[in-house]
């Protein structure tokens, strides 16, 4: 675990595109018109050779009453109280406002660590602001431009100390990552891959309007993602961290993928792939369906990704509240489900209202269930044991009369299970025998929903 830094600023400071320069990815998205970018978002930092977290945040605004700006001020002291450090940005060229004077109290108060940055510094327009910001009592500025990249090697200065006392601190107090190995899950083998460091990484995708932000919202319990009529907020694939049922998680949401007729093209586009990029950040993929039109080509499409890319998936069935012939309409989805995504074969399919939160618990388990399942590891000796019984009931095929010869297998890899089987002429193994290895692995050794490689490999 490393450092959490958290830009705030007012609204149009320059906050995201120091985020975008920071990640290096585009993660965030930067516009002229104030307010665009109204969520938290979360990436990946570098500067030199220090890598930290970085939370982008709403504008602070001054506003205490419940509109979209009071949220979002809430939302920003949540960042502040996630972050270890704050980066208060000004923008040097408008000087300090009242609204800059406001949050600079909120987070002496709030804050355990400020760094001052005075940004839009390029030049000598910024000069008289950036000697206004001494003025805030949080001590010298940075002179920053995050748009040419100057003041880096400051901002490094100033977050380098602070990340090394972290660091030290965290060490002492966690020093052993995976005690809770036995209480994770019960799993053969070898120690699986949760650490009680380590959030599990979901993605949530779908189909614009499947409720993906209800869900996330719901998940959250507050209103940390903001959804609703307010026109133009859009999200790109971000990823929050939390604690689901006291399992820490970094949700990735990608309402990217949602087409709204009011949001501009420009973020649309910039925000396509992003269902995607968070297929392959994530360790389990939850494919949400809306009940009334499930298994429509773009969840075909994105649950075969999945699949491809080896993510753990499950299939969860929303809005299941107002589906009322319930145990006609499961049978129905199973149905189509095994046909649709025979390759998904025994993922779990869990029906869910995001917006009652009923059915949640059964997520969190089954997120839980196929993340296990993807880590898990078959010991040696039972593998060979079972292919031993595998051949017995089904003798391997003999192309032109030569007999494949099935002679050992082991697990080379998780995440997800991959399997070696030395044979002669691997080459001449029709597909149907390794689909049956394939789908006698998944069913004796119970481990559906995850993808599973088998390599048949030669002895020379
Ligand atoms: P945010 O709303 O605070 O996240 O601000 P943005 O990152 O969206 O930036 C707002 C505007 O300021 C955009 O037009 C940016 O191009 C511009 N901007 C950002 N950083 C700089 C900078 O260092 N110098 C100048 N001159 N403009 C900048
Ligand atoms: P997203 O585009 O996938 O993020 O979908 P939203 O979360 O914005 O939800 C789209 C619409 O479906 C909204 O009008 C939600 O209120 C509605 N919705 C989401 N989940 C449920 C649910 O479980 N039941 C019902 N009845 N409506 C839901």
């Amino acid at each position: 675990m490393s450092l959490t830094l958290a830009i705030v600023g007012r609204p149009n400071v320059g906050k995201s595109t120091l985020f975008n320069r920071l990640v290096g990815k585009r993660l965030a998205l930067v516009d002229d018109q104030p307010g665009v970018t109204r969520d938290l978002r979360e990436g990946e930092g570098r500067l030199g050779d220090l890598r930290f977290t970085v939370i982008d945040t709403a504008g602070l605004e001054d506003a205490t009453d419940d509109s979209l700006q009071g949220r979002m001020r809430r939302l920003t002291e949540r960042a502040v109280d996630m972050a270890d450090v704050c980066l208060f940005m000004i923008d040097a060229r408008t000087g300090v406002t009242p609204t800059d004077e406001l949050f600079a109290e909120i987070l002496r108060k709030r804050s355990k660590h400020v760094i001052l940055a005075a940004n839009k510094a390029e030049g000598a327009a910024a000069d008289a602001g950036v000697l206004e910001a001494y003025g805030l009592g949080l001590g010298e500025p940075i002179r920053l431009s995050g748009e040419h990249g100057e003041g880096m090697t400051d901002l490094y200065a100033a977050l380098m100390p602070l990340a090394d006392a972290i660091e030290e601190k965290q060490a002492e107090d966690a020093p052993e990552t995976d005690i809770d190995l036995d209480e994770a899950g019960e799993t053969e083998g070898e120690a699986p891959a949760i650490t009680a460091a380590k959030p599990l990484q979901v993605a949530v995708v779908g189909r614009p309007n499947a409720g993906k932000s209800t869900l996330i919202n719901k998940i959250l319990g507050e209103d940390r993602l903001l959804t609703g009529p307010e026109a133009g907020i859009t999200r790109d694939a971000i990823s929050l961290r939390i604690d689901w049922n006291g399992t820490p998680m970094r949700i990735f949401d990608t309402a990217g993928m949602r087409k709204k007729a009011k949001v501009q093209e420009k973020l649309e586009k910039l925000s396509v792939s992003d269902g995607l990029r968070a297929v392959k950040f994530a360790e389990v993929v939850v494919v949400l369906l809306d009940a009334a039109i499930p298994f429509e080509q773009q969840d075909l499409r994105i649950a075969d990704l999945a699949e491809r890319e080896g993510r753990a998936v499950v299939i969860a069935v929303n809005k299941w509240d107002v589906e009322e012939a319930k145990q006609e309409k499961l049978r129905d989805l199973k149905a189509q489900f095994e046909r649709l995504l025979p390759q998904l074969r025994g993922a779990p399919l869990v029906t869910v209202s995001a917006k009652t939160g009923r059915g949640l618990d059964r997520l969190h388990e089954a997120i839980l269930r196929a993340h296990e399942v993807w880590n898990r590891r078959i010991p040696t000796a039972a593998l060979n044991r079972w292919l031993t019984a595998m051949l017995e009931q089904h003798p391997p095929p003999a192309p032109q009369g030569r007999r494949i010869k099935l002679r050992y297998m082991t697990q080379a890899k998780t995440r997800p299970p991959g399997f070696v089987v030395m044979c002669s002429h691997p080459d001449k193994m029709p597909a149907s025998y390794s689909r049956y290895l394939v789908n006698g692995l998944r069913d004796d050794f119970d481990m559906p929903g995850t993808p599973i490689r088998l390599t048949l490999r030669g002895q020379g």
